[in-house]
């Protein structure tokens, strides 16, 4: 009898140790689906309930009015992120979902999760140093909106979200100008958590071959040095020879400045409107993986898991590294006497890496139109040494300013200051400060509107030192602080994804006064009575001048610009600078 009863304890123990290691989803990618935002909520909400070392939080809302979650995985029950931080953990953040039609890492996300809570292979061992932290979808909007025909290019899954997001907005464009209310819970997780690496998960189509998986890296050219040298020589090389060890081959990202890969492919450089562009500008390791839309769901959903887990597996060996590099490359962004503002791509150095491709085929017949087109020939793989362009060369500098001064007019503007948390102190007194300012030359803006903005390009900028009003509670900026990088590249007018270039001030592109051709002609005679040099000047012209002397309008013109009639406020960026 009491034998039965030891069996039977036996039988019991055993039942719930491996009742725990029992996976709690329901994923269901191997049928090419990918599940609906109410199941990837509902199974976080599980692994919520059933570990003690989870959380499924919800912080802030999106654009649908719905929360945006954040799942917490630690070792313990622990999950402030300032006590975590203070023990020496490093964070690892995994962004799902920003374009839902590409939903790999929705999938993969959870899987992981689960596997390493229930810590298949010991795979725990990795939340002794890292604390992972999941957005299982970021556009709750795009996820909700799905179909059969959201991605023309793409067979499987069968059903997806859309791109955009409930505002119709690419959230990955969004993360500066922060339009959604996603990008601002966002940017507020981003700021509570400060996470040492960063990974937003994406599919991708272009050229054809061999990988299921592709890597966007951080752009190593737009960190300090302590930190490009750890992508280069660490990350990057770590990444690929633990790619390596698994099933899945691990290739860059497949950008071509020629049509065959085969001839080179280059590094991408990711500005700050990308998630990945935006951690750069807070010292973060940020990257995108891009499955590659042609291999089957399965495959994809499987090679996306096995970076993730090898992105935590380096996240934890070298967290001690990450963190101070990190630290170093703050350190050494605050010393910056010129920043980078402008990049070009260094076509004369490459390294060669192995690319497993397929045969170009210029010939290949349509099946739709049966007429000729471009396309790759998958009986004809090949494996061959090709150049990898992997160097941008800074073109183009600004000189550090040690203040900007910002008129509390910009709400805008201090709201996402606010967000990301840059520290600034308020003008006590109205006063007069001689300071430098900056006047817009020249600017282009597309016909049609950008992610909802008229984005401005080929901006040209000339510095001016005057005397300007600022008003009791105007921001005082100081430059050299953590956020460095954050505070330049937003900014500065002419940096790559500044406010400027976002629309933000828009208004001092307005001449609001001019002059009338009448009207102005009393207060024209008195500047040239007042000011003798300057009408023997104009008189001069109007002698020597044919054209400008028949015409009445450049006359005037010729007075108002030239004169303090001129609206010294057109196209004078309200930012001012201290040097
Ligand atoms: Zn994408």
């Amino acid at each position: 009898m009491k034998k039965i009863k030891i069996t039977l304890f036996f039988l019991l123990f055993t039942f719930v140790i491996f009742a725990q290691k029992q996976s709690l989803l329901n994923l269901k990618y191997e049928e090419n689906y990918t599940p609906t935002y109410d199941e990837v909520i509902q199974m976080y909400k599980n692994l919520d309930q059933n570990y003690a070392n989870a959380t499924l939080l919800e912080k802030g809302t999106t654009d649908t009015g719905k929360p945006l979650h954040l799942f917490v995985i630690n070792n313990e029950a622990e999950f402030n992120p300032i006590t975590l931080k203070a023990q020496g953990k490093s964070i690892l953040l995994i962004n799902n979902g920003i374009h839902p039609g590409e939903p790999e890492g929705i999938d993969a996300s959870l899987w992981f999760a689960d596997d390493i809570l229930r810590n298949k292979d010991g795979m725990a061992q990795i939340l002794k140093k890292t604390v992972i932290i999941i957005i299982p979808v970021y556009s709750v909007g795009g996820h909700l909106n799905r179909s059969a025909h959201n991605r023309s290019g793409q067979t499987t899954p069968y059903e997806t979200g859309f791109r955009g997001n409930a505002k119709n907005l690419d959230l990955n464009r969004d993360f500066t100008k922060c339009d959604s209310e996603n990008a601002k819970s966002f940017s507020k997780i981003f700021t509570e958590w400060d996470p040492d690496i960063f990974l937003d998960t994406h599919t991708t189509n272009g050229s054809d071959h061999q990988y299921s998986i592709t890597l966007i890296p951080p752009s190593p050219d737009l960190f300090p040095l302590a930190m490009e040298s750890f992508i280069r020589e660490s990350f990057i090389p770590s990444m690929y020879d633990k790619m390596k060890q698994g099933e899945y081959d691990l290739i860059p990202y497949v950008s071509f400045i020629f049509r065959d890969p085969k001839l080179g492919i280059n590094m991408t450089q990711e500005g700050p409107r990308y998630s990945s562009g935006f951690a750069t500008l807070f010292h973060s390791y940020g990257m995108m993986t891009e499955n590659h839309i042609y291999k089957n769901y399965p495959d994809r959903v499987k090679s996306c898991y096995q970076f993730i887990h090898a992105l935590a597996g380096f996240t934890s060996e070298k967290s001690s590294e990450i963190k101070k590099s990190r630290l170093a490359g703050i350190e050494e962004s605050m010393k910056k006497e010129n920043y980078p503002i402008a990049f070009e791509l260094d076509t004369t150095q490459y390294q060669m890496i192995e690319f497993k491709g397929y045969e170009t085929d210029e010939n290949q017949v349509s099946p739709v139109s049966r007429l000729k087109r471009f396309g790759y020939d998958r009986s004809k793989p090949y494996t061959e040494q090709i150049r990898y362009f992997d160097n941008w060369e800074a073109t183009d500098y600004v000189k550090v300013p040690e203040f900007y001064i910002l008129p509390q007019a910009y709400k805008d503007v201090i709201n996402r200051l606010d967000l990301v948390g840059i520290k600034y102190s308020e003008i006590q007194n109205d006063t007069i400060m001689k300071i430098t300012v900056e006047y817009i030359d020249e600017y282009t803006s597309p016909p049609q509107p950008y992610n909802g903005h008229y984005f401005h390009a080929q901006i040209s900028t000339h510095l001016e030192e005057q005397e300007i009003t600022y008003f009791n509670g105007d921001l005082i900026i100081p430059v050299r602080q953590e956020k460095f990088k954050y505070i330049l590249e937003m900014l500065e007018p002419k940096a790559s994804d500044s406010f400027f270039r976002w629309n933000f001030f828009d208004n001092i592109l307005d001449q609001l006064e001019y002059f009338s051709s009448y009207g102005f002609e009393k207060n024209a005679l008195k500047y040239l009575n007042e000011h003798p040099a300057f009408k023997a000047e104009f008189e001069k012209k109007r002698k020597e001048d044919v054209e400008f002397a028949k015409n009445h309008r450049a006359q005037l013109a010729y007075i108002y610009n030239n004169s303090e009639w001129f609206e010294k406020t057109w196209k004078r960026y309200p930012v001012g600078k201290i040097y």
